[in-house]
């Protein structure tokens, strides 16, 4: 074996005979090699030919949030991995319950951490809560968990039986019961013409409540902005007015923190910039900004107390375990993760940048007619594109795919939403790293503005 991957080219091969990439039409290959990344360092990575890309979505799907290359994630990973890698279930490690009581404190009211490896193994844990707590606590009602149209929730199954996104959910049917979908709240494209939108928008929620049984509905499972469904951030007064509607008819909150977490929009959680009191916030993707598989459930003592200890009951507890979920690896790299955030200021530098990534999309929607609208929050921004304002066809996919080419071929990276909800896969989106400074928006922007030049040349 020594030597056979001594040359870089065999490694392409390797990867274009063997590896089955995410989310890819494998056909794109037919015509050229595949793309290996080789380093990265801050918010710049390399391929195999020694090609620089600016990466303006932290690692493709907003993830690395504390960039490239950081070595004290690395070392913390690896001499806790020397120490002591790896235990599950009957005994705790040094790093879980020290990043678990450091987490918690970006959450007021939540209070309990249960470990697990991927965003949609984590919302599966919040579900199946939900689900324990209905048999034992509601007598087999409140079992339904309601969802919303354009969000995502992940790749399992009963994640899946909660995706708002029917081109994601299309032929894997069929899915779990109990999972009913809620409109979504996306004023650009307004399904009602009421003037107070987010009112309307929070209430259509109700309507689905009232229509189910409110004593059949446990949960509501929501992303605080939507993100591959199309960045959508919420209407004023939508959330207080979910908050209202939950507390009237008993029903759990879980907030799919899966992008929004740490940091991406400014505050530690998306959530908390409206006011919401969740049950469950479940978060992975910048957790540990990609240097270790972690992901984790946060939720209240008043969730945890319900699978506690029963004379009558041998199956109380909460019978789940993630294998990995007890690797040290995972919250290591969280933990120095978080110090870097609070060290380096990247809330705030989050807030600065992102005021100033959206004053430059907005220029371009000056600009270029086919921007419809932009979106966003801190460094998450979506520019929806249209073939025409007036009516606001969505642009075709292929122009769109056309955008995210052109600024790839001027070497940077952004992304696109995908495979979302009834054909509007029209948005670009960017998700720089926390650490973005002005000449790299600069980069981004003007890049993206050539890129939209094209399609009217
Ligand atoms: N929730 C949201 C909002 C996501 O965007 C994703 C992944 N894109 C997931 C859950 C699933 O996470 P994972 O791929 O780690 O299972």
């Amino acid at each position: 074996m020594d030597g056979q991957f001594n040359d870089i080219s065999a490694t392409v091969e390797a990867d274009r005979a063997h590896v089955w990439h995410h989310l890819f039409q494998h056909a794109a290959l037919d015509h050229r090699d595949p793309r290996i990344l080789v380093e990265g360092k801050g918010m710049t990575v390399w391929d195999q030919n020694g090609r620089d890309y600016l990466d303006a979505v932290s690692g493709g799907v907003w993830t690395v949030n504390v960039g490239y290359g950081r070595e004290s994630i690395a070392n913390a990973v690896r001499d806790q991995l020397l120490k002591m890698n790896y235990f599950a279930g009957s005994a705790g490690t040094i790093p879980a319950a020290q990043f678990a009581a450091r987490l918690v404190e970006k959450t007021p009211g939540l209070s309990r951490v249960f470990f697990a490896n991927s965003g949609s193994e984590a919302n599966e844990k919040a579900f199946k809560m939900v689900r324990q707590i209905a048999h034992k606590h509601h007598g087999g009602k409140k079992w339904k968990i309601l969802y919303r149209e354009r969000d995502y929730h992940g790749t399992s199954l009963g994640a899946m039986a909660a995706c708002g996104q029917e081109q994601r959910r299309d032929q894997y049917g069929p899915f779990p019961d109990g999972f009913v979908a809620v409109p979504h709240c996306l004023e650009y494209r307004a399904q009602w013409d009421d003037e107070d939108y987010g009112l309307r928008a929070a209430n259509a929620i109700e309507e689905v409540i009232l229509r189910e049984g409110p004593d059949t509905v446990g949960a509501i499972c929501l992303e605080p902005i939507t993100a591959g469904g199309g960045v959508i951030t919420p209407p004023a007064g939508y959330w207080e007015r979910v908050q209202e509607i939950c507390t009237k008819y008993d029903i759990l909150i879980h907030m799919d923190e899966v992008v929004c977490g740490m940091g991406r929009t400014g505050e530690w959680f998306g959530y908390q910039h409206y006011g919401i009191k969740p049950d469950f916030v479940t978060t992975a993707k910048g957790l540990a900004s990609g240097y270790a598989a972690i992901s984790c459930l946060i939720t209240t003592e008043e969730v945890f107390e319900k699978f506690r200890s029963d004379p009558d009951d041998p199956m109380s507890y909460f019978r789940d375990i993630s294998t990995f979920g007890g690797c040290t690896a995972g919250p290591a790299a969280a933990l120095e993760n978080m110090r870097i955030i609070e060290d380096e200021n990247l809330l705030a530098n989050t807030n600065a940048m992102g005021d100033l990534l959206m004053d430059r999309l907005m220029e371009l929607k000056d600009k270029h007619a086919v921007v419809g609208d932009v979106r966003g929050k801190g460094l998450f921004c979506g520019l929806e594109l249209v073939a025409d304002r007036a009516t606001k066809e969505p642009l075709d996919e292929k122009l769109v795919e056309g955008v995210v080419g052109a600024c790839d071929a001027e070497g940077v990276i952004i992304g696109k939403t995908s495979r979302s909800f009834k054909g509007f896969n029209n948005t670009l989106c960017l998700s720089p790293a926390l650490i973005v400074g002005p000449s790299e928006i600069t980069r981004i922007t003007e890049t993206i503005d050539r890129a939209l030049a094209k399609l009217s040349a």
